[in-house]
C-alpha cells in the first residue's frame, strides 16, 4: 500500500492521448494502480501524487505536446514533494531514455509491453530517488492477467490481440507495438463473460487487425468462431469489433456476423485509398475491387449494416486521378460515416521519406472535396432511416447539446448516434438503459428522434450508473469483476489514423 501521508492513500491521474487501444490501456493502468492502493484523484485536483501520461506517437507534433505538458508540470512537482510523473505508451516506447534526458523531472518511463510493471517502477523510483526507464522490445505472451478499471457500466473494451504483422508504410504501430500477439480465446471469453455478469451490455473486441486473430495458433477462422462464442454469453446484447483488415477479412466472419444475434450489423472497414497504386505504395495488399467485393457481400448478408471507414488523403505520390478513384469507391461503398485524415509525415515511418510529398494546399483542397462527398452520402444514408424504429443504448457524454434540448443520446445497434426526446420518461431513463424510439430527422452525422419513446427498459447497467458504480475486472484468471466508485474519465485527446 502506498501512502502520501500517514493514512492517506496516494492519488493518481492518467492522461490519455491517441487511439482506442490507448484508452483501453489507460483502463488497465488505472486498474493496476488501484490494485496497488492508489486512488483516483478528483478531477479538480491539480496536484495528484502520481500523473501518468499514456502517449501516442501517431499524431504530428506528439512529442512537442508531451514535452510541453511535462514542462507545465515541472513547477507543480517542485511545489509538491513526493509527486511522481510517469510516461508510457507509444511515444515512451519510441523515445525511451531520451524522455528523462530531456525532462529529468520525470520519474518513470515504461513501454507498451510492460504496463504491468508500472506500480513497481513507481515504488523503485521513489525508493532510489532516481528515474526508472523500462522498455521491453516485445511481448512474450498476451498479458491477460492485468486488472482493469472500466470507465463505463454498459460498454467495455476487450483486447483480443496486440501488435500487428503488417507493414503499412504510413504506420508506426508495427515498430512500437511489435508483432501480433494473440490472446487465448478462453481468456477473452472469460473477460467478456465477467463483464456481462457485471451488467455490461455491449463489448467491443479490440485488435490492430482482428481478422488475423488466430495467426499465432494457426487458425485463420478463429475470429469468426470468437464472434459466434460471444453469441452464447448470457446478458450480452451487443458485440462489436475494431479494426478489421480487408486483406485478412474472410467470408466466415460475414456469416458469423449475420447469424449471431448479438453481433451488431456495423462494420468499420478501413479503406485508406480507393487507388490501387496508392494502396500499393501504402503496402496495403488488397485492391479496391477486393474491398468493394467485401462490402457487397456484407450488404447481401446484412442489408441493414452500417459500414464506416478510415481514409487518408494526400499520401505521397497521390495524383488527381488516384484521388478521383477514392471518391468513386466512397460513392460505391455508401459509408454511413468516415474518419478522414490529411496525410502528414510520421517520423520513423517509410512514407515519411518517400518522394512525391504533396503541398499542403493540394492536400487541403482534396480533403475538403472528400468531406463534401462523404457528407452527401452519409446524409442520404441517414435519411433512409427517418420513420424507422431504432434501439438505443443510452450513453454518457454523446450529446453536447442535450442539456439545452432536453434530449438524451446513445447509439443504435448499427452504431449510429441518436439524440432522442425523453417525453414523459424524463428523469427516469439512465445511461445504460435501452430505449426504442422512432427517427424523425436525419443529419449527416446523427439522427434525431423527437417523438415520445415507444419503450424504455431499465437495465442493471442503468442501475449501476445511477448508483455511481463501474465494473472492475481483475486479471481474468484471478476472479470475477468487482464494483468500484467511478470518476469521470478524461476524454482521450487526438485520434489515430493507424488504420
Ligand atoms: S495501419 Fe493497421 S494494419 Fe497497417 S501496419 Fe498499422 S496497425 Fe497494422
Amino acid at each position: 500500500m502506498t501512502t502520501a501521508a500517514a493514512g492517506s492513500p496516494r492519488t493518481y491521474q492518467v492522461r490519455t492521448y491517441g487511439c482506442q487501444m490507448n484508452v483501453h490501456d489507460s483502463e488497465r493502468i488505472s486498474g493496476l494502480l488501484e490494485d496497488a492502493g492508489y486512488v483516483r484523484a478528483a478531477e479538480a485536483d491539480e496536484q495528484p501524487d502520481v500523473v501518468v501520461f499514456n502517449t501516442c506517437a501517431v499524431r504530428e507534433n506528439a512529442d512537442n505536446r508531451l514535452y510541453g505538458n511535462l514542462g507545465h508540470l515541472r513547477p507543480v512537482k517542485a511545489k509538491h514533494p513526493g509527486m511522481q510523473i510517469a510516461v508510457g505508451g507509444c511515444l515512451a516506447q519510441k523515445d525511451r531514455g531520451d524522455i528523462v534526458r530531456k525532462a529529468p523531472w520525470v520519474d518513470v518511463v515504461f513501454g507498451t509491453h510492460n504496463i504491468g510493471s508500472l506500480p513497481a517502477l513507481l515504488d523503485r523510483a521513489r525508493h532510489n530517488t532516481a528515474a526508472e526507464v523500462e522498455i521491453l522490445e516485445s511481448l512474450e505472451v498476451f498479458p491477460s492477467t492485468l486488472p482493469t478499471r472500466r470507465e463505463s457500466t454498459y460498454a467495455g473494451w476487450v483486447s483480443i490481440s496486440v501488435g500487428c504483422n503488417n507493414t503499412c508504410t504510413f504506420c508506426i504501430v508495427p515498430s512500437l507495438r511489435g508483432k501480433e500477439k494473440d490472446r487465448r480465446p478462453g481468456d477473452i471469453l472469460s473477460e467478456v463473460r465477467a463483464l456481462a455478469d457485471s451488467g455490461v451490455l455491449e463489448v467491443t473486441l479490440l485488435g490492430q487487425n482482428v481478422n488475423s486473430y488466430g495467426v499465432e495458433f494457426g487458425d485463420r477462422y478463429a475470429f469468426g468462431k470468437l464472434l459466434r462464442a460471444c453469441g452464447d454469453i448470457d446478458g450480452l446484447e451487443r458485440v462489436r469489433f475494431t479494426s478489421p483488415h480487408p486483406k485478412d477479412f474472410t467470408d466466415d466472419v460475414i456469416a458469423a456476423m449475420a447469424e449471431t444475434p448479438n453481433v451488431c450489423h456495423s462494420l468499420h472497414m478501413p479503406l485508406q485509398s480507393g487507388s490501387d497504386d496508392v494502396l500499393r505504395a501504402m503496402r496495403r495488399s488488397y485492391r479496391s475491387e477486393r474491398y468493394l467485393g467485401i462490402i457487397s457481400k456484407v450488404r447481401a448478408a446484412m442489408p441493414d449494416a452500417a459500414i464506416t471507414t478510415d481514409i487518408i488523403v494526400g499520401f505521397p505520390g497521390e495524383t488527381e486521378a488516384d484521388f478521383a478513384r477514392t471518391l468513386d469507391v466512397v460513392r460505391e461503398a455508401r459509408f454511413s460515416s468516415a474518419f478522414t485524415f490529411q496525410y502528414s509525415k510520421r517520423p520513423g515511418t517509410p512514407a515519411a521519406t518517400m518522394d512525391g510529398q504533396l503541398p499542403k494546399q493540394v492536400v487541403q483542397e482534396r480533403y475538403e472535396r472528400l468531406i463534401a462527398c462523404v457528407e452527401e452520402i452519409t446524409w442520404a444514408e441517414n435519411k433512409k432511416l427517418v420513420g424507422e424504429t431504432v434501439e438505443v443504448l443510452v450513453a454518457v457524454g454523446e450529446g453536447r447539446k442535450d442539456e439545452r434540448t432536453g434530449r438524451m443520446s446513445g447509439r443504435a445497434r448499427d452504431g449510429r448516434l441518436v439524440h432522442f426526446a425523453t417525453g414523459e420518461l424524463a428523469g427516469r431513463i439512465r445511461p445504460g438503459d435501452i430505449v426504442h424510439t422512432v427517427v424523425t430527422y436525419a443529419a449527416p452525422h446523427h439522427l434525431n428522434a423527437d417523438g415520445a419513446p415507444l419503450a424504455h427498459r431499465r437495465t442493471r447497467a442503468g442501475d449501476a450508473a445511477e448508483a455511481g458504480q463501474v465494473p472492475r475486472t481483475p486479471g481474468v484468471l484471478l476472479g470475477l469483476p468487482t464494483v468500484g466508485a467511478p470518476a469521470a474519465a478524461p476524454a482521450p485527446v487526438g485520434g489515430c489514423a493507424a488504420h
